[in-house]
């Protein structure tokens, strides 16, 4: 055993056991797929195309392969059918938390569109304490099992929907209650983030925070519009910032005003590569724009976006990463730092979870090789 163990990519029990952040995923992406055949058994809700649990997990995840994100779409429309009740919320939020904590998941923003969960009645209220009570008894449940996770939510308004200042004024009320920011979700095209102006303004005015989801389908105008218009804090996924970055035959990259922009002032680019690759984002892993943004500096994290339809969780996220570029126990840690100083809880408990919680996890794992007895140690 050499220091150079020190160097080597982790092997999968080791990403699994490193502390992680996730600052993009989405409720009503992240189900069990067991828990929708039996809420859909519960509800009498008959339009699943599988009623076998492992058939239905398969079914999302090639509906959502199809490459456009429409058709991707399309799949929530099963998940939030069986969203509809209290008793359902608070289940599948409750489950969201313990399979993060699970997966080592330290902290987690996942978000959802309360105005979704109206169907059976409840009024969006009861949405949002319904799912934030669900959280705290999947942190519970987790704390129970030996782990620890704290997971905050963000309400997403819909794009193509006029309910936008109603929800980021919903997100404001229960600000100290559980919710730590609002969102902008659904289909880019024909629906720019500027005809929700007066959700964002509100929420300046209220020194309150937001993300939104631009730069994924749609190119440079929508991150543009997101930052320069809106004043969004992070960027869901951005991905297509890579398109205002040019890389000579000799190596030599060159910045566009606007992905200068980006870098300089640390915008957080919530990255999800496997639902970049379902959605035609990206062509693969290894040409996936994060290994150069990460090359770059850019303030890049690695996200799951939807667990369900992409089948992934933050362990493969990494392992993919680990694969294609080689990434280190280092390279996590600089991400999952990068996640958490993005957050949207309070500054001194971002620090706080970055020196208490995640540096010293990661020493941990990096610290393992020195205490491997010859012939048995950890492998990479
Ligand atoms: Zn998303």
């Amino acid at each position: 055993m050499t220091s150079q163990t020190r160097g080597r990519t982790p092997d999968a029990d080791r990403i699994r056991r490193a502390p992680k952040v996730l600052l993009h995923d989405h409720l009503d992406g992240g189900l069990r797929p067991a828990t929708v055949v039996e809420l859909a058994r519960e509800q009498g809700y008959r339009n699943l195309p599988e009623t076998d649990a492992a058939a239905l997990g398969r079914w999302f995840r090639e509906a959502a392969d199809s490459g456009s994100l429409e058709r991707y779409l399309e799949t929530f429309a099963h998940t939030c059918a069986v969203m509809q009740s209290r008793d359902a919320l608070f289940r599948v939020a409750a489950e969201c938390a313990e399979d993060l904590a699970a997966d080592g998941v330290v902290y987690a923003e996942v978000r959802y569109a309360p105005e979704q969960h109206l169907t059976g009645g409840l009024g969006l209220e009861e949405v949002v304490e319904a799912v934030n009570d669900g959280f705290r008894e999947g942190e519970r449940r987790a704390r129970a099992a030996g782990r620890r996770i704290r997971v905050g939510a963000l309400l997403t308004a819909m794009r193509h929907a006029a309910r936008s200042l109603e929800i980021a004024e919903l997100a404001n009320r229960y600000r100290d209650a559980g919710v730590v920011g609002f969102d902008i979700a659904g289909a880019e095209a024909g629906y720019p983030p500027t005809r929700h102006l007066d959700a964002f303004e509100y929420l300046k005015r209220e020194n309150n925070h937001f993300t939104i989801h631009a730069g994924e389908a749609f190119g440079l105008p929508s991150i543009w519009q997101a930052l320069q218009w809106c004043g969004a804090d992070r960027l869901g996924h951005g991905v297509r910032i890579i398109d205002d970055i040019q890389v000579a035959g000799d190596g030599t990259v060159k910045l566009g005003r606007l992905a200068a922009y980006v870098r300089d002032k640390r915008v957080p680019l919530e990255l999800c590569p496997s639902s970049n690759l379902q959605t035609g984002a990206a062509p693969s892993y290894r040409e996936h724009p994060i290994g150069l943004l990460r090359e770059l500096g850019f303030r890049a994290t690695v996200n799951t976006d939807n667990r369900l339809m992409s089948g992934t969780s933050m362990s493969a996220e990494f392992g993919h990463l680990v694969d294609s570029f080689d990434y280190t126990l280092d390279d996590m840690q600089w991400f999952t730092v990068n996640a958490m100083k993005s957050a949207f809880i309070p500054f001194d408990e971002r620090l706080a979870m970055i020196n208490d919680v995640i540096k010293p996890g990661y020493a941990e794992l990096k610290s393992e090789w020195l205490f491997a007895t010859a012939g048995a140690g950890p492998r990479g």
